[in-house]
């Protein structure tokens, strides 16, 4: 339905939908993509297509497969990264057969929209704004839309309206600084630890197309800029660039859904707990909540997503709290990692091949890896 104001422009229009997803990043766009295969009649929104979430673009090579995507999309494609502990030892790890793709943010969302589209979805540059259990309200340009759904997707990132307006709250999150440096201080990926850079977390320097990505992930936010100072010394810039800060979520298991909202990716805090790595386990999301929608039963999603992905979330959440708490088992693990046993062992976990059974085996593993005797 369509309603026209008295100089007869256009002003309100009233649509319907299967489902509306809101936020076109990776998770909505595959949601989009994936339910349009479907044949569901699916409008897409996203805020802005120019808009280029802040991001270092690194993904593991096999979501191409698993999401049937073009590698041409790829910008670079990194076989080893090095990680450096805090006394400045570093360790270059051979990536073998799970090589990390690094991909373009902007180019890389926009491909996903495009490939939504393709398969059916509407996708429309729009901002939600609010949603009042029965219509949905976006404002695409000088169009208000009332969008009636029979589900919604919030894909809508860590800071998610959709989540704020339905459920009041946000996803808990962790700052980061970052910064694009002209320089190339790397040919790969480095992973940079220490309570004098990045307490409890990690600082990182990626390859990217136009020079190299920095970032410090920072608990503490009034300091996060001396943090972001230190990191940029250590990394030999005579001058720290100026960083931006963007939220990444922390796992906190705690949403899945409400009524006939599903939250993917950022939004519902689906961020691996040690790497932070989003990109993958936003579109994994998508895919469980797609499946969901098929079935029927949207508490199919929550089963799935913990099924399928809860125990390797816990381990690596622990992996962070037992690891990354103090510099000397930092500086342990990474000299380890020579030893092709440790180094095996984390690439199998790192890629999703294998997943320590429960809490109480990460704690026994760790506790033998740290006692083990150093070569
Ligand atoms: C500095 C930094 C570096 C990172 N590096 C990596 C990395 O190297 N590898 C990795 O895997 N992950 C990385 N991440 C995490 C990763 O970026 C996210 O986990 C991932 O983008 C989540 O995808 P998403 O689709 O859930 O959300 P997003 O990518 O945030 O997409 C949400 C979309 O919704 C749109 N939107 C927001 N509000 C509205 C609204 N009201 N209406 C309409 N649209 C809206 C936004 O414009 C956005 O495009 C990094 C994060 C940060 C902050």
């Amino acid at each position: 339905m369509v309603i026209v104001d008295n100089i007869g422009k256009v002003s309100i229009m009233i649509k319907k939908y299967d489902v509306l997803v809101i936020g076109g990043g990776p998770a909505g766009a595959t949601a989009a993509r994936l339910l349009a295969q479907k044949k569901y009649k699916v409008l897409l929104v996203q805020k802005s297509f120019t808009f280029e979430k802040p991001c270092g673009g690194g993904v593991l090579l096999k979501v191409f497969d698993e999401f049937a995507l073009d590698r041409e999309k790829i910008s670079h494609q990194v076989n080893t990264i090095k990680v450096v502990a805090p006394s400045l030892f570093g360790v270059t790890v051979s990536l073998e057969k799970e090589p990390l793709a690094i991909v373009d943010r902007l180019e890389f969302d926009a491909y996903l929209r495009t490939l939504a589209h393709d398969e059916g979805a509407e996708v429309i540059e729009g901002y939600f704004q609010s949603y009042d259990g029965q219509l949905a309200y976006i404002k695409s340009s000088s169009l208000q839309l009332c969008i009636q759904a029979q589900y919604i997707i919030a894909a809508d990132g860590v800071n998610s309206t959709v989540r704020k307006a339905v459920t009041g709250t946000l996803p808990k999150r962790v700052l980061t600084l970052y910064a694009k440096v002209q320089q190339p201080l790397t040919a790969q990926c480095e992973f940079w630890f220490g309570r004098d850079i990045a307490p409890g977390h990690y600082a990182w320097s990626f390859i990217h197309n136009k020079g190299t990505h920095i970032g410090v992930v920072c608990e503490d936010e009034s300091n996060a800029q001396h943090y972001f100072g230190r990191f940029c010394d250590k990394l030999g810039l005579k001058d720290t660039p100026r960083a931006r800060g963007y939220y990444i979520p922390l796992w906190r298991d705690d949403l899945y859904r409400k009524d006939n909202i599903l939250f993917v990716g950022d939004a519902a805090g689906h961020v691996s707990p040690f790497t932070y790595e989003g990109i993958y386990y936003a579109m994994r999301s998508a895919r469980y909540a797609v499946d969901a929608i098929v079935d029927g039963d949207l508490d199919t999603y929550k089963q799935l997503w913990q099924k399928n992905l809860k125990k390797r979330f816990k381990a690596m959440e622990l992996l962070r709290k037992l690891l990354l708490r103090w510099d000397w088992t930092i500086e342990r693990v990474v000299k380890l990692l020579n030893t092709r046993s440790v180094h095996q062992a984390a690439l199998r976990f790192w890629s999703g091949k294998s997943t320590p059974s429960s809490p109480l085996q990460v704690t026994r593993k760790i506790i033998r890896l740290l006692s083990q005797k150093m070569i």
